[in-house]
């Protein structure tokens, strides 16, 4: 059993992005500059705007971290969006999601530039990532297929099923996978909360891929030999026991699945830390064709 480590090669991807930045300084370019705008002060958003920022700082990209008040109004936000969108020093920006109720999520997403959208949810880039042509695809399914391609996880021809029919993940990873192409040439099920009888298709499946967020919802009992397992579940489960007051969980129940799988990632340290390193792969391809 091989575990896809996502630390590692989130690593190896910002050192490779450091050294282009760094060829980029010394031929006297402008490196490139992601802004993040951040509505509210919700702990768990702050948290991975300030990680975005961070990771910034360290390949040695600008960054500008725009914050708000939590009762901003829509328009107000959107002239925000307007000025990002004019502001020829920014390659990309991006707007943290969950936006406060009062604010119409779609409106905002479709208001930003495609050009400068490297979270990859404007519906012009999801279009051409799924009609093949160059896009901003959406950070955590990008960073799946990364994984994938990097450790050689065999995919052209097998059955993968992905459990989760999200705009963010599931749907994009479906997409990605049954694409010709590294990662790709995979035959794909899409399953969801209407799936019926979800353990009779994952025990058929060469690949999974977890993307419901319900804590170690897939057991090994739903799992085939040697099949490869990608977590992409999130979920904060309390726990006394630790200072934080909380672990976190993945969809997948890791100690009796990896004991049946040839590959899997692991939660925390699998495709998390992917998602970050492909948002900046993706500014550096938003500075790259700027040019
Ligand atoms: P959503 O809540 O948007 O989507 C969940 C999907 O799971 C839906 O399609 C839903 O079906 C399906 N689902 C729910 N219950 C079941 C069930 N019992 N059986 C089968 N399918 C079910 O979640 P996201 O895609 O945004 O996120 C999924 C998880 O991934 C979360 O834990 C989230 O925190 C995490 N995440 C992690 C990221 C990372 O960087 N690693 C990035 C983004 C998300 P239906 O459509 O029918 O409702």
């Amino acid at each position: 059993m091989i575990v896809l480590d996502g630390k590692k090669t989130a690593q190896e991807i910002k050192e490779e992005i450091k050294l282009k930045v760094s060829a980029m300084k010394g031929r006297g370019e402008r490196v490139p500059h992601l802004a993040a705008v951040l509505v509210g002060s919700d702990g768990a958003s702050l948290t991975y705007v300030g990680s975005k920022v961070r990771s910034c700082e360290q390949i040695g990209f600008e960054s500008t971290l725009i914050r708000l008040e939590e009762d901003i109004t829509e328009e107000a936000l959107l002239q925000e969006i307007m000025k990002l969108n004019n502001d020829h020093t920014l390659d990309g920006f991006i707007v943290q999601l969950p936006l406060p109720k009062h604010i119409n999520e779609e409106r905002i997403l479709l208001a930003i530039d495609p050009q400068k959208d490297v979270d990859g949810f404007h519906p012009a880039n999801f279009g051409r990532m799924a009609l093949d042509l160059d896009a901003f695809t959406p950070a955590t399914p990008f960073g799946i297929m990364q994984l994938l391609e990097r450790y050689k996880v065999p995919t052209s021809g097998k059955h993968c099923v992905v459990v989760g029919r999200s705009h963010i993940v599931g749907r994009p990873i479906s997409i990605l996978m049954s694409q010709k192409g590294p990662a790709g040439d995979a035959t794909v099920t899409v399953a969801h909360s209407r799936t019926q009888n979800l353990a009779e298709l994952t025990r058929q499946a060469d690949i999974i891929v977890m993307a419901l967020g319900i804590p170690e919802y897939l057991t090994a009992n739903m799992v085939k030999e040697g099949a490869t397992i990608i977590d992409v579940g999130i979920t904060r489960v309390a726990d006394e026991s630790h200072p934080k007051g909380y672990v976190i969980k993945g969809d997948v129940a890791f100690d009796e699945v990896s004991k049946k799988a040839s590959f899997i990632t692991p939660v925390p340290g699998g495709v998390g830390p992917m998602t970050i390193a492909m948002l900046l792969q993706n500014t550096l391809l938003a500075r790259e064709w700027r040019d």
